[in-house]
């Protein structure tokens, strides 16, 4: 094996360019995969234009990516004891998680309490190198056996749908229950499908996106088209004035926000995903009077094993928020697909 590969470098916020680079080594309990397909994450964008500095990444020239499937080809010492093998298919995920904090044995490791701390955490494609290159090493924590009826494409988008699952979950969608659900990009519509497998008997899409709109339609979700009027009086009129039992909120915007939470049933459940760049004013007089919840959902834990089966009995349609791919040579190409809301795209899948 070669001792360099290319890899996906960001120099600066905004610049980046393919190099030439060392194929990191596995330390302890870590492998090293080559990287078959990757996804671009809307977290990606950002982090590439530079919006999370110093957090996301610590430090420039950094390789980005954190959805992924590719093969194991090395095994770092002790990852043999976990059952991996050279070959072995994978699909990976960003925590890695210290596994000794009170809330990490409490199984919530997206929480991890020594987060970003060295030697102890880390967020692959966030504060630590990502797999937008041709080799990636991750612990054994954050690589879950692909099954043989999945591909490598399909690999890469496992992560933001256990995400979809963990949305959902945070959401406590019950059978019977009418979702509303605000952004139709994957991770919306991927929680569509996840809450139809909680039992949800409507789901209601919210987008202002044409293509995005059409795309929910087409896989059988109701919509509401934003720029046709007052989304809030739209969702009322189309649950006879009552609201929405669970709002998972998608889109990240300080609106969207305040519609989530406009749009419930008394009593109802808002689960946030998105993540708004800037504050949000609350109607706290209705969230009290109403006795609505407000949660935080944050990247999944637990959910990629779980999610797999699903996405295998086509119950949670991975494969339609698939849009395009491209080559790594082509990731500004890409990225300019990513952000057009005229190319229809929702997830797109980079080759290594
Ligand atoms: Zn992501
Ligand atoms: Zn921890």
């Amino acid at each position: 094996m070669a001792d360099t590969m290319k890899a996906l470098v960001v120099l600066e916020p905004g610049r980046f360019e393919i190099q030439e680079v060392p194929i990191p080594v596995p330390g302890p309990s870590e492998v090293l995969a080559r990287v078959r397909a990757v996804s671009i994450c809307g977290t990606d964008v950002h982090l590439v234009r530079g919006d999370y500095p110093g957090f996301w990444p610590p430090a420039f020239p950094f390789i980005p990516g954190h959805e992924w499937a590719g093969e194991i080809v090395a095994l770092g010492p002790g990852a043999d004891l976990h059952g991996w093998r050279v070959g072995d298919r994978v699909a990976g995920t960003s925590h890695d998680a210290c596994g000794v904090c009170q809330k990490c044995v409490e199984g919530r490791y997206n929480l991890c309490e020594n987060y970003g701390k060295p030697g102890l955490h880390r967020q692959y494609g966030h504060n630590y190198q990502g797999a937008d290159a041709e080799y990636v090493t991750h612990g054994v924590k954050t690589i879950f056996r692909l099954p043989a009826g999945l591909d490598f494409a399909t690999g890469a988008v496992i992560d933001p749908a256990s995400i979809a699952l963990h949305v959902a979950n945070r959401g406590e969608v019950r059978p019977g229950d009418t979702v509303v659900i605000t952004g139709a990009g994957a991770i919306g519509l991927l929680a569509g499908d996840t809450s139809l497998v909680r039992g949800a008997a409507r789901v209601i899409l919210v987008e202002r996106q044409p293509l995005r709109l059409a795309k929910a339609r087409a896989m059988g979700f109701e919509t509401i088209d934003t720029e046709a009027g007052d989304p809030v009086a739209t969702l009322r009129e189309m649950t006879g004035g009552l609201g929405a039992d669970v709002a998972l909120e998608c889109a990240g915007v300080p609106v969207t926000v305040q519609w989530a939470l406009g749009m419930l049933r008394r009593g109802g459940r808002c689960a946030a995903v998105g993540i708004p760049t800037v504050g949000v004013e609350i109607a706290m007089q209705k969230l009290v009077l109403d006795e609505l919840e407000l949660v935080g959902s944050r990247a999944s834990a637990g959910e990629m094993r779980r999610v797999m089966p699903l996405v295998e009995q086509g119950r949670v349609r991975v494969r339609d928020v698939m849009t395009h791919d491209f080559p790594l040579a082509a990731y500004g190409e890409a990225i300019a697909t990513f952000n057009d809301p005229d190319s229809g795209a929702v997830k797109i899948i980079i080759t290594p």
